[in-house]
């Protein structure tokens, strides 16, 4: 890979965005390392600029290298109100170590009320569903007031991954994501890791490589897929804020 430290000479504010252009950006930063791809989001968007994370080892990455470029900048998780305890604690300790201020997003349904009007356990009953309301609307809500944001999946996490673009327009949320560690194995995230001992949940140590929240993750076995501990035993195999509508959003009025 890549990792030159310049970042190419390009004007995107200059820039009218659309797929197009979007794809010729993309083949660009395919090349370079991810802290240049970071470094684009940063310098185009400012403050409309947010990073996701889930606390996987690839995320603390990439707050790693934000937080050495743009410290305050807004990084932001999903609080579905079943997230593991060690998650939480890791997310303190990150606070911590890289002075990150997370902003929680909620989406304003309490599991009680959730059970008022879906029944009980929504998880097993309509996983999708719980999904949708836990995640994908409040994640479309808050982004609502951002124009791009960024998150650390990979192509080698599973075969809904296998194709992401680093740069490309996220139609669900009509705004720019970027996927800096597109490229990346985990071998290189691990070694990044190790490299910065930097800290990562203590759940991984005990069979757990991806984690999400607690009714919908499971231990996995040596060998297995990274992600095949998510909806263990169902077709589902993602929360929906990484699929995209069918349709095409090719006025992209939000950015002219
Ligand atoms: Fe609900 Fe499971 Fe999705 Fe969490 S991962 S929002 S518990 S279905």
């Amino acid at each position: 890979m890549n990792t030159s430290p310049l970042t190419p000479p390009i004007s995107p504010l200059a820039l009218s965005w659309s797929p197009a252009n979007l794809s010729h950006l993309n083949r660009r930063y395919e090349q370079l390392h991810p802290r240049d791809v970071l470094r684009w989001g940063l310098s185009t968007y400012g403050a409309d600029f947010a990073l996701a994370t889930g606390f996987s080892p690839s995320g603390i990455i990439l707050m790693h290298l934000i937080s050495q470029m743009k410290p305050r900048t807004v990084v932001f998780y999903l609080q579905t109100d079943m997230l593991f305890p060690e998650t939480m604690q890791l997310r303190d300790e990150l606070a911590e170590r890289l002075d990150i201020q997370f902003t929680e997003v909620h989406c304003n349904v309490s599991l009680e009320d959730q059970k008022g009007r879906y029944g009980p356990n929504l998880w097993e009953s309509a996983p999708d569903l719980c999904c949708h309301v836990r995640k994908v609307v409040p994640m479309r809500h808050f982004l609502s007031t951002k124009k791009a944001w960024a998150t650390a999946i990979r192509r080698d996490q599973s075969i809904t991954r296998a194709f992401t673009q680093v740069i490309s327009w996220d139609k669900n949320n009509l705004v720019v994501k970027l996927c800096p560690l597109a490229t990346w194995t985990s071998e290189q995230v691990w070694e990044y890791i190790r490299e910065h001992n930097l800290p990562t949940n203590v759940l991984h140590a005990q069979g757990y490589p991806s984690i999400g929240c607690i009714p919908c993750t499971q231990s996995v076995d040596s060998g297995e897929d990274e992600r095949a501990g998510r909806w263990a035993g169902l077709k589902k195999t993602e929360c929906g804020i990484h699929v995209q509508p069918v349709e095409q959003v090719e006025q992209v009025e939000k950015f002219a």
